[in-house]
Protein backbone atom coordinates (compact mmCIF):
# COMPACT_ATOMS: atom_id res chain seq x y z
CA UNK A 1 0.00 0.00 0.00
CA UNK A 2 1.30 3.49 -0.91
CA UNK A 3 1.35 5.42 1.87
CA UNK A 4 -0.18 9.02 1.91
CA UNK A 5 1.87 11.98 3.49
CA UNK A 6 0.62 15.47 3.57
CA UNK A 7 3.57 18.66 3.38
CA UNK A 8 2.37 21.81 5.39
CA UNK A 9 5.01 24.41 4.78
CA UNK A 10 4.49 27.60 3.13
CA UNK A 11 8.09 27.70 1.80
CA UNK A 12 7.63 26.82 -1.69
CA UNK A 13 10.85 25.85 -2.46
CA UNK A 14 11.19 23.59 0.69
CA UNK A 15 7.84 22.15 0.34
CA UNK A 16 8.75 21.21 -3.83
CA UNK A 17 12.36 19.56 -1.93
CA UNK A 18 10.08 17.30 0.43
CA UNK A 19 7.67 16.45 -2.31
CA UNK A 20 9.86 15.46 -5.11
CA UNK A 21 12.00 13.18 -2.40
CA UNK A 22 9.14 11.43 -1.23
CA UNK A 23 7.45 10.59 -4.44
CA UNK A 24 10.95 9.71 -5.51
CA UNK A 25 10.98 6.71 -2.33
CA UNK A 26 7.24 5.88 -3.66
CA UNK A 27 5.17 8.15 -1.52
CA UNK A 28 1.93 9.26 -2.49
CA UNK A 29 2.26 13.26 -1.52
CA UNK A 30 -0.25 15.92 -1.09
CA UNK A 31 0.83 19.58 0.08
CA UNK A 32 -0.33 22.32 1.43
CA UNK A 33 1.11 26.01 1.69
CA UNK A 34 -1.07 26.80 5.26
CA UNK A 35 -2.88 25.85 8.10
CA UNK A 36 -6.18 26.69 6.35
CA UNK A 37 -5.09 24.79 3.45
CA UNK A 38 -3.72 22.10 5.22
CA UNK A 39 -7.04 21.69 7.26
CA UNK A 40 -9.28 21.70 4.60
CA UNK A 41 -7.09 18.39 2.96
CA UNK A 42 -7.25 16.85 6.25
CA UNK A 43 -11.00 16.72 5.86
CA UNK A 44 -10.61 15.56 2.32
CA UNK A 45 -8.73 12.51 2.83
CA UNK A 46 -6.83 11.81 6.65
CA UNK A 47 -3.31 11.23 5.53
CA UNK A 48 -1.13 7.99 6.83
CA UNK A 49 1.54 10.91 8.03
CA UNK A 50 2.23 14.46 7.98
CA UNK A 51 5.14 16.50 7.63
CA UNK A 52 4.12 20.25 9.82
CA UNK A 53 6.24 22.73 9.64
CA UNK A 54 6.03 24.78 13.38
CA UNK A 55 6.54 28.24 11.67
CA UNK A 56 2.87 28.97 9.01
CA UNK A 57 1.25 31.97 8.82
CA UNK A 58 -2.05 32.60 9.89
CA UNK A 59 -2.69 28.98 11.67
CA UNK A 60 0.87 28.18 12.77
CA UNK A 61 2.19 24.41 13.37
CA UNK A 62 1.41 23.85 17.14
CA UNK A 63 -2.02 24.68 16.60
CA UNK A 64 -2.80 22.91 13.58
CA UNK A 65 -1.02 19.91 15.38
CA UNK A 66 -3.65 20.11 18.20
CA UNK A 67 -6.26 20.44 15.71
CA UNK A 68 -4.68 17.44 14.37
CA UNK A 69 -5.22 15.55 17.86
CA UNK A 70 -8.21 16.59 18.72
CA UNK A 71 -10.04 15.45 15.76
CA UNK A 72 -10.70 11.59 16.13
CA UNK A 73 -10.61 10.93 12.48
CA UNK A 74 -7.39 11.84 12.83
CA UNK A 75 -5.93 11.70 16.03
CA UNK A 76 -4.10 8.71 15.74
CA UNK A 77 -2.01 10.16 12.41
CA UNK A 78 1.63 10.42 13.27
CA UNK A 79 3.05 14.01 12.57
CA UNK A 80 6.73 15.17 11.88
CA UNK A 81 7.61 18.44 12.65
CA UNK A 82 9.75 20.80 11.23
CA UNK A 83 11.30 23.83 13.30
CA UNK A 84 13.54 26.41 12.18
CA UNK A 85 15.63 26.60 15.32
CA UNK A 86 17.09 23.86 17.66
CA UNK A 87 15.50 25.42 20.73
CA UNK A 88 12.14 24.91 19.96
CA UNK A 89 12.74 21.60 19.44
CA UNK A 90 11.85 21.00 22.98
CA UNK A 91 8.75 22.77 22.96
CA UNK A 92 7.67 20.72 20.28
CA UNK A 93 8.63 17.07 21.85
CA UNK A 94 7.82 18.07 25.07
CA UNK A 95 4.17 19.19 24.79
CA UNK A 96 1.46 16.88 24.98
CA UNK A 97 -0.12 16.68 22.07
CA UNK A 98 3.37 16.89 20.41
CA UNK A 99 4.94 15.55 17.22
CA UNK A 100 5.94 12.11 16.94
CA UNK A 101 9.34 13.16 15.50
CA UNK A 102 10.73 16.34 14.60
CA UNK A 103 13.62 17.94 12.33
CA UNK A 104 15.46 21.16 12.99
CA UNK A 105 15.77 23.09 9.66
CA UNK A 106 18.23 23.44 7.43
CA UNK A 107 17.57 19.27 7.22
CA UNK A 108 18.51 16.97 4.51
CA UNK A 109 16.12 15.79 2.62
CA UNK A 110 16.94 12.29 2.44
CA UNK A 111 17.24 11.98 6.32
CA UNK A 112 13.18 13.34 6.35
CA UNK A 113 12.25 10.47 4.29
CA UNK A 114 14.24 7.78 6.37
CA UNK A 115 12.37 9.50 9.29
CA UNK A 116 9.31 9.48 7.98
CA UNK A 117 9.38 5.69 6.68
CA UNK A 118 10.29 5.19 10.63
CA UNK A 119 7.47 6.45 12.33
CA UNK A 120 4.96 4.84 9.99
CA UNK A 121 6.62 1.50 10.62
CA UNK A 122 6.09 2.42 14.40
CA UNK A 123 2.77 3.41 13.92
CA UNK A 124 1.60 0.52 12.27
CA UNK A 125 3.12 -1.73 14.80
CA UNK A 126 1.36 0.28 17.68
CA UNK A 127 -1.67 -2.01 17.83
CA UNK A 128 0.76 -5.43 18.04
CA UNK A 129 3.65 -4.62 20.31
CA UNK A 130 6.81 -6.32 18.95
CA UNK A 131 10.11 -7.28 21.18
CA UNK A 132 12.51 -4.67 21.43
CA UNK A 133 15.77 -5.36 21.12
CA UNK A 134 19.25 -3.63 21.68
CA UNK A 135 23.07 -4.59 22.89
CA UNK A 136 21.79 -7.78 24.44
CA UNK A 137 18.62 -5.90 26.37
CA UNK A 138 15.66 -7.60 25.28
CA UNK A 139 12.42 -6.06 26.52
CA UNK A 140 9.14 -7.62 25.45
CA UNK A 141 5.76 -5.26 25.92
CA UNK A 142 2.99 -8.22 25.37
CA UNK A 143 4.53 -10.46 28.69
CA UNK A 144 5.73 -7.20 30.45
CA UNK A 145 9.44 -8.91 30.15
CA UNK A 146 13.17 -7.30 30.20
CA UNK A 147 16.23 -9.97 29.79
CA UNK A 148 19.95 -9.05 29.54
CA UNK A 149 22.14 -11.91 27.54
CA UNK A 150 19.06 -14.14 28.63
CA UNK A 151 18.94 -13.04 32.25
CA UNK A 152 15.44 -12.05 33.46
CA UNK A 153 15.84 -8.32 35.30
CA UNK A 154 13.41 -6.93 37.29
CA UNK A 155 11.80 -3.47 36.88
CA UNK A 156 9.86 -1.09 38.46
CA UNK A 157 6.84 0.19 36.06
CA UNK A 158 8.47 3.46 35.14
CA UNK A 159 12.02 1.75 34.82
CA UNK A 160 10.49 -0.84 31.99
CA UNK A 161 8.13 2.40 30.42
CA UNK A 162 11.72 4.58 30.18
CA UNK A 163 13.68 1.65 28.62
CA UNK A 164 10.80 0.54 26.29
CA UNK A 165 10.69 4.61 25.00
CA UNK A 166 14.59 4.03 24.64
CA UNK A 167 14.59 1.14 23.09
CA UNK A 168 12.18 2.48 20.68
CA UNK A 169 14.01 5.52 19.80
CA UNK A 170 17.36 3.80 19.72
CA UNK A 171 19.64 5.39 18.44
CA UNK A 172 17.80 8.95 18.87
CA UNK A 173 18.16 11.13 21.53
CA UNK A 174 14.99 11.96 23.92
CA UNK A 175 15.02 15.35 25.80
CA UNK A 176 14.12 15.12 29.47
CA UNK A 177 11.56 16.76 29.01
CA UNK A 178 9.91 14.18 26.43
CA UNK A 179 10.42 11.35 28.66
CA UNK A 180 8.87 13.50 31.42
CA UNK A 181 6.09 13.78 29.41
CA UNK A 182 5.69 10.43 27.93
CA UNK A 183 6.05 8.82 30.94
CA UNK A 184 5.35 10.69 33.61
CA UNK A 185 2.30 12.72 31.84
CA UNK A 186 4.06 16.16 33.01
CA UNK A 187 3.39 19.06 30.77
CA UNK A 188 6.11 21.17 31.83
CA UNK A 189 9.37 20.38 33.15
CA UNK A 190 10.85 22.10 36.37
CA UNK A 191 14.61 21.28 37.68
CA UNK A 192 13.29 18.81 40.40
CA UNK A 193 10.92 16.98 37.99
CA UNK A 194 14.22 16.75 35.46
CA UNK A 195 15.95 15.27 38.12
CA UNK A 196 13.08 12.35 38.41
CA UNK A 197 14.32 11.40 34.62
CA UNK A 198 18.10 11.60 35.74
CA UNK A 199 17.32 9.57 39.06
CA UNK A 200 15.41 6.36 37.03
CA UNK A 201 18.06 6.35 34.05
CA UNK A 202 21.01 5.90 37.05
CA UNK A 203 18.98 2.89 38.77
CA UNK A 204 17.79 1.62 35.49
CA UNK A 205 21.55 1.61 34.11
CA UNK A 206 22.41 -0.21 37.67
CA UNK A 207 20.18 -2.62 37.04
CA UNK A 208 21.01 -3.32 33.50
CA UNK A 209 24.44 -4.15 34.46
CA UNK A 210 27.09 -3.96 31.76
CA UNK A 211 24.20 -2.97 29.26
CA UNK A 212 23.50 -0.02 31.23
CA UNK A 213 26.74 1.32 29.34
CA UNK A 214 24.50 1.77 26.10
CA UNK A 215 22.47 4.43 27.95
CA UNK A 216 24.37 7.61 26.86
CA UNK A 217 24.06 11.23 28.40
CA UNK A 218 23.91 13.81 26.22
CA UNK A 219 24.77 16.65 28.41
CA UNK A 220 21.95 19.41 28.90
CA UNK A 221 19.95 17.82 25.88
CA UNK A 222 19.04 14.34 27.22
CA UNK A 223 19.21 10.30 26.99
CA UNK A 224 20.05 8.14 24.10
CA UNK A 225 20.25 3.94 24.15
CA UNK A 226 22.93 3.30 21.50
CA UNK A 227 22.06 0.89 19.09
CA UNK A 228 24.10 -2.07 17.25
CA1 LIG B 1 7.64 28.23 7.67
Amino acid sequence: MVADVLVVEDEADIRRLIRLHLERDGFHCRTAGSGTEALRELAAVVPDLVVLDLMLPELDGLELCRRIRGDPRSAAVPIIMLTAKADEVDRVVGLELGADDYMAKPFSPKELVARVRAVLRRSQQREAPRVLRAGGITLDPFRHLVQVDGRPVTLTPKEFDLLQALLDAAGRVLSREHLLNRIWGYARADEIESRTVDVHIRRLRVKLGAAGGRIATLKGVGYRLEAE
